[in-house]
């Protein structure tokens, strides 16, 4: 069963929350304390709903500790401070995703899903390569060995993966790694490509990997030629 850790303090929020995803057959588990919720989401939930303002220890900060301990489970937050979207989901706190308060349940559960469903195996890498990207287990080697990414660092690899030595427009990845236009702003998408090629060991300035079409988007080796 598909188990949702769900860390909110507000009742008003967290009731009727936990009812819809119940209702969507994930088994929740609600935690209305920071550091209740940081040692809950330890125990491997398939996702984490997280608010930011938090008892005892502030959302931000579980989210960061998480990741700090290598955890990759998909985090959305929910926040009410729309101007710190670009801190908790970029390369600050490490979430995946979020909802500003108030959102509609409908958008939630959307996001919930598009966090928790698993990648289609797609035709794997064949050749002399530097990064793989399995996609029946979601892991990711460089030169054999493993390395750790969130849920939307995957996601966006995976997608400049299927689509190696082509070139993909930053719309497009926005819309397949997102699902959304990010209205306004692509800040997050840099900050996942920044993240992304630092664990690649790959060089912003001269990148081997992960190639900037200036005006377009990006276009991924995975020989790194
Ligand atoms: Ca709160």
């Amino acid at each position: 069963m598909t188990r949702v850790l769900l860390a909110e303090d507000d009742p008003a929020i967290s009731e009727p929350l936990a009812r819809a995803l119940r209702r969507e057959g994930y088994d929740v588990d609600v935690r209305a304390d920071g550091r209740e919720a940081l040692e809950a989401a330890r125990d491997n939930p398939d996702l984490v709903v997280l608010d930011l303002g938090l008892p005892t220890m502030d959302g931000l900060e579980v989210c960061r500790r998480l990741r700090g301990e290598g955890y990759t489970v998909p985090v959305l937050v929910l926040t009410a401070r729309a101007d710190e979207v670009d801190t908790v989901v970029g390369l600050d706190a490490g979430a995946d995703d979020y909802v500003t308060k108030p959102f509609r349940l409908a958008e939630l559960l959307a996001r919930a899903r598009a966090l928790l469903r698993r990648g289609i195996p797609e035709a794997p890498v064949t050749g002399d390569v530097d990064v793989r990207v399995d996609t029946e287990s979601r892991r990711v080697f460089l030169h054999g060995e493993e390395i750790q990414l969130t849920a939307k660092e995957y996601e966006l690899l995976r997608v400049l993966a299927r689509n190696q030595g082509k070139v993909i427009s930053r719309e497009q990845l926005m819309r397949e790694v997102w699902e959304t236009a990010w209205y306004g702003s692509t800040k997050t998408l840099d900050m996942h490509i920044s993240v992304l090629r630092k664990k690649l060991g790959d060089d912003a300035m001269q990148p081997r990997y992960i190639t900037t079409i200036r005006g377009v988007g990006f276009r991924f080796d995975p020989a790194g030629e």
